[in-house]
């Protein structure tokens, strides 16, 4: 079986009250339009990119560079139909190389309902990907044995599940989403509250306040 990382984009995407994730009727071209300008729009490079703290800035980067090295792919994934679930992407290993797979019925739900931003894209959104990838970096610091691991008792495997978005949620919070704070910037709430639940979170490796977090989003 396939270990796969589900993203707390619950965080901005869910609320607690719907369980089933809504799906939008969407252009699949429309989709694949917004994936390419949300990677180009947080280019670390550009002028305007120059609020990222170092850290999203370098994993950004380093996602880039993967993909253009062929050693890591992105793919869009427009008819799962909520499969996915809240999620907006995860990371999985295939044929031996990274694979990072964005859920395009996520991504519409965030921009089109949620922001109800008709066309293009809107500072949240824009973060909301950066800071999401940047997150899927942090886990892609795990070797591909962790990724592919068989764990056949389900609590044991939830219990590693947990563990792995407990350590890359707290580092994205503690490199990015800290950091974007302490300037001011306009983080998206989902990430605040977040970085609120995390304060809790002084022992590793495991915290109370954050499964109690995760599990309120019915992620998977
Ligand atoms: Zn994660």
């Amino acid at each position: 079986m396939r270990f796969v990382f589900a993203q707390v984009l619950a965080l901005v995407l869910a609320s607690a009250q719907y369980k089933q994730p809504p799906v939008v009727v969407m252009d699949p071209k429309d989709a694949i339009a917004l994936v390419n300008q949300l990677f180009g729009a947080i280019q670390p490079a550009l002028p305007e990119n120059s609020y990222m703290p170092d850290a999203l800035k370098e994993k950004i980067n380093w996602m880039y560079g993967q993909q253009a090295a062929n050693k890591l792919s992105f793919k869009l994934v427009t008819d799962d139909n909520g499969n996915l679930g809240v999620a907006l992407m995860h990371s999985f290993y295939q044929n031996h190389a990274p694979v990072v797979e964005i859920n395009a019925n996520q991504l519409m739900v965030m921009v089109r309902i949620q922001e109800r931003v008709r066309v293009g894209f809107n500072r949240t959104a824009k973060d909301t990907f950066a800071i999401v990838l940047a997150h899927e970096a942090i886990h892609l610091e795990k070797p591909e044995a962790f990724y592919t691991q068989k764990i056949p008792d389900p609590i044991i495997r939830k219990k590693t599940q947990i563990a792995e978005e407990f350590r890359a949620w707290r580092l994205t919070d503690q490199l990015i989403i800290s950091e974007l704070l302490k300037t001011n910037q306009p983080v998206p709430i989902g990430f605040r509250n977040l970085h609120e639940a995390l304060k809790h979170c002084t022992k590793a490796p495991s915290c109370v306040a954050f499964e109690k977090f995760y599990s309120q989003f019915n992620l998977r």
